[in-house]
């Protein structure tokens, strides 16, 4: 198997475990941190990086699984340059992403 292999076969195990986790997330919250810890290895083994909207579910303070609306909260500034500041309720932590306008 070539490493490119590797990568799409790590990238699909760690979607599957992100809509386990967000299939968890209110019946079982301690699965779901596992599936999400889980993912986070499969990505550091594979030596990718979590795709962009993953990266928004995991505290990067933390390293929590938070869900908008259940443990995090996401406010959008649209004030001078345009971004979202996401809160984790488990630490307290802010994560600031820039809102890029889509060019399509
Ligand atoms: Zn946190």
């Amino acid at each position: 198997m070539n490493g490119k292999k590797i990568k799409e076969i790590a990238l699909e195990r760690i979607e599957r475990l992100f809509n386990l986790a967000i299939e968890m997330l209110h019946e079982r919250p301690d699965l779901a941190q596992k599936y999400v810890e889980n993912a986070r290895k499969i990505a550091m083994r594979a030596r990718i990086k979590l795709p962009r909207e993953k990266r928004l579910l995991i505290c990067k303070h933390c390293k929590r699984f938070i869900f908008p609306g259940v443990s995090s909260r996401v406010r959008i500034q649209l004030r001078r340059e345009p971004h979202m500041i996401i809160t984790c309720l488990y630490c307290g932590g802010h994560m600031r992403r820039p809102l890029r306008k889509r060019s399509t």
